[in-house]
């Protein structure tokens, strides 16, 4: 007997062209009305292919809404210094509603310094101590992108977080810390956090009603260590060999497709899941600061 696909996918691209629309529309209002236009600083240091390519993703985005952005690429050979006279002046500047600045950096630059540089009212990568605390706050400021994406992908596709079991595997600052935070207080969850130390992976993922995965392992997660109905998300994109690729690569995220998919409710692909919330959200986060700003 063919066994029928039974899951849904949820579609990171067509959400995320959704909230596109809609700030695309925004933006033309404030056109009409000859009013500024936000405004996107990018900085990216090196010219690592990944960082590279999620950057050429955040210009296209900005492009398409109708953002005014400005990129300031430097080699990787630029000191702590020069990089944090670079953010100061973008701090200072009041053209500039928001910026990021693209990780990793080179080894010999502090990410924690460099990050708490940044303005708290223009990070909206949501990276600054200030805003990373504000998580737990009643008026949370500017929320963590990818983080913000995954609830909103949840919120999109009615998935109910109030008193479900959430398994959040993966506990980096980036993407596991914040989102496990903002599943237990916005989302109103139950929330296990697992990380490399971790000891009987599956028994923890087995118990979860939704499903979070964010390591960078490709197949991590396999059939065997879902239940039936798992709500899946996988946040994980590593970029593995493929020579039937143009680039020479595909995308892998952490969830083996094949064996989890079948047992799922819903399920992310990678890729076209969560990458495009994130870059939505920070569009999303530059309005916001933007609309908060007076013009
Ligand atoms: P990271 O900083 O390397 O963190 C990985 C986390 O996974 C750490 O908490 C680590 O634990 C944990 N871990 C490692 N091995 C594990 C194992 N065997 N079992 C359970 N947990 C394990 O990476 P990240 O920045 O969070 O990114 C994770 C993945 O998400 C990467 O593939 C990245 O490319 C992807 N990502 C995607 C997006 C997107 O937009 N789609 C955005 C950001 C990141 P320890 O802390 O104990 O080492």
């Amino acid at each position: 007997m063919v066994e029928t696909k039974k899951y849904t996918l949820i579609d990171g691209r067509k959400v995320a062209a959704d909230i596109k629309k809609e700030i695309a529309d925004r933006v033309d209002e404030l056109r009409r009305e000859k009013k500024k236009l936000p405004h996107l600083a990018i900085i990216l240091v090196g010219d690592d292919g990944a960082s590279t390519t999620y950057v050429d993703g955040k210009v296209k985005a900005c492009k398409e809404v109708g953002f005014h952005y400005s990129l300031l690429r430097f080699a990787d050979t630029i000191s702590e210094e020069r990089l944090i006279k670079h953010i100061d002046q973008i701090n200072n500047d009041d053209d500039i509603d928001g910026f990021i600045v693209q990780l990793p950096l080179p080894a010999h630059i502090s990410v924690d310094r460099v990050t708490e540089r940044i303005n708290p009212e223009k990070d909206v990568d949501g990276f600054t101590n200030q805003n990373f605390g504000s998580i737990t706050s009643t008026h949370p400021l500017i929320l963590p992108a990818t983080p913000f994406g995954v609830l909103e992908l949840l919120r999109r596709y009615n998935v109910e977080t109030l008193g479900k079991h959430c398994v959040m595997v993966g506990a980096s600052r980036l993407v596991g810390a914040p989102l496990s935070m903002m599943l237990a207080e916005q989302g109103r969850a139950t929330v296990t956090i697992c990380h490399k130390y971790t000891k009987d992976l599956s028994e923890h993922t087995k118990q979860a009603d939704i499903l979070l995965v964010a390591v960078g392992k490709p197949g991590l997660i396999t059939g065997d260590m879902v239940k039936e109905g798992v709500v899946v998300i996988d946040i994980g994109t590593t970029r593995v060999e493929d020579a039937s690729k143009a680039k020479g690569f595909a995308l892998k995220g952490d969830v083996d497709f094949e064996t989890v998919a079948p047992k799922s409710s819903l399920i992310t692909p990678v890729p076209g899941g969560v990458g495009p919330m994130t870059i939505v959200s920070l569009l999303l986060n530059t309005l916001r600061v933007f609309e908060q700003r007076a013009h």
